[in-house]
C-alpha cells in the first residue's frame, strides 16, 4: 500500500514578469492510499487545479509552508520527473499538444523513464500493452501514430491522457476534469478506462465540477474545496447533495463566506 499526504498546504501562484505573489491553498489537508478514489468537488477558481499542480510540482505553484509527502517522504523539493518516477500522474484539464513527437514514442519514452536503463520495455511487450489498453478506450493505432494531441478533438485528447494513464500505471492519478466537455459515450469510455486501473495498487484523485462522472467512476470518499481549503469531506453522498442543492448549500451549512 502507498500513501499520499497533503499537510496543511498552503500554495502560491507566482508571477515572475510582475513579480508578484498571490496565495490561492489556505491550508489543505487530505491523506489517500492505494486502493482508494477519491474526488475533490468545488466552484470554479477555488484552487482545485492548483492543488493538482503543487502535487505534481509544477514550479509556477510554490509551497510557501506545509507538505506533501509520498509514503512518508516529503516530495515538495522534488522536480516533476522524479515525482513521475515515485508513481504520481496527473491528467491536466488542459492537456498540452507537443509537434513532432507520436502518442507511441511519447508513450514509449515515458513508460521506459520510469524503468531503470538496463530494463526497457521490449517493443513487442510495448505494442501488446498498447494494444489492449486502446481497446479499453475503443482507439485506434491511427490515433497514436498521430503527434501528441496535435488535431485531437477535446474529447480524444482526454481519452489520450487515459490512455496515457493505463500504459503507465502509476500508483496515484490526479484526473483534472477529465470530462469536461466530454459527450455521454466519451464520458463512458473514460470512466470505463479509470474503472479498470482500480484495485489495490492504484489510487486516484478525481477532480470534478459536476456529479455526472461520479455516477460512473464511484468515489470511496468525496471532499468540497471552497476558498483554498477542503471544508467537507463524506461519502459517495455528498456529491448527490451538491448537485442537489449546489455550492451554496454547503456554503449555508457550514456558515462559510468564501
Ligand atoms: P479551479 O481549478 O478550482 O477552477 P484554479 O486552481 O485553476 O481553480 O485557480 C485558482 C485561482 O488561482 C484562480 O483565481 C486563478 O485565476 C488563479 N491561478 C491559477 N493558476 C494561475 C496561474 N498560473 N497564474 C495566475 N493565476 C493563477
Ligand atoms: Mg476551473
Ligand atoms: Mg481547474
Amino acid at each position: 500500500m502507498a500513501k499520499l499526504e497533503v499537510k496543511d498546504l498552503h500554495v502560491s501562484v507566482v508571477d515572475e514578469d510582475k513579480g508578484t505573489a498571490k496565495e490561492i491553498l489556505k491550508g489543505v489537508n487530505l491523506t489517500m492510499k492505494t486502493g482508494e478514489i477519491h474526488a475533490i468537488m468545488g466552484p470554479n477558481g477555488t484552487g482545485k487545479s492548483t492543488l493538482s499542480q503543487a502535487i505534481m510540482g509544477n514550479s509556477a505553484y510554490k509551497v510557501t509552508s506545509g507538505d506533501i509527502l509520498l509514503d512518508g517522504e516529503s516530495i515538495v523539493e522534488k522536480p516533476v520527473d522524479e515525482r513521475a518516477r515515485a508513481g504520481l500522474f496527473l491528467a491536466m484539464q488542459y492537456p498540452a499538444e507537443i509537434a513532432g513527437v507520436t502518442n507511441i514514442e511519447f508513450l514509449r519514452a515515458a513508460i521506459n523513464a520510469r524503468r531503470d536503463p538496463d530494463d526497457q520495455i521490449p517493443v513487442m511487450e510495448f505494442m501488446k500493452l498498447l494494444d489492449e489498453k486502446q481497446k479499453i478506450l475503443d482507439m485506434t493505432d491511427e490515433m497514436s501514430e498521430r503527434y501528441l494531441n496535435e488535431g485531437f478533438s477535446g474529447g480524444e485528447k482526454k481519452r489520450n491522457e487515459i490512455l496515457q494513464l493505463l500504459m503507465i500505471k502509476p500508483k496515484f492519478a490526479i484526473l483534472d476534469e477529465i470530462d469536461s466537455g466530454l459527450d455521454i459515450d466519451a464520458l463512458k469510455v473514460v470512466s470505463r478506462g479509470v474503472n479498470s486501473m482500480r484495485g489495490a495498487d492504484f489510487g486516484s484523485l478525481i477532480i470534478t465540477h459536476y456529479q455526472r462522472l461520479l455516477n460512473y467512476i464511484v468515489p470511496d470518499t468525496v471532499h468540497v474545496m471552497m476558498g483554498g481549503k477542503i471544508v467537507e469531506t463524506g461519502g459517495p453522498e455528498l456529491a448527490e447533495k451538491l448537485e442537489a442543492e449546489g455550492y451554496a448549500g454547503v456554503r449555508d451549512d457550514l456558515g462559510i463566506d468564501v
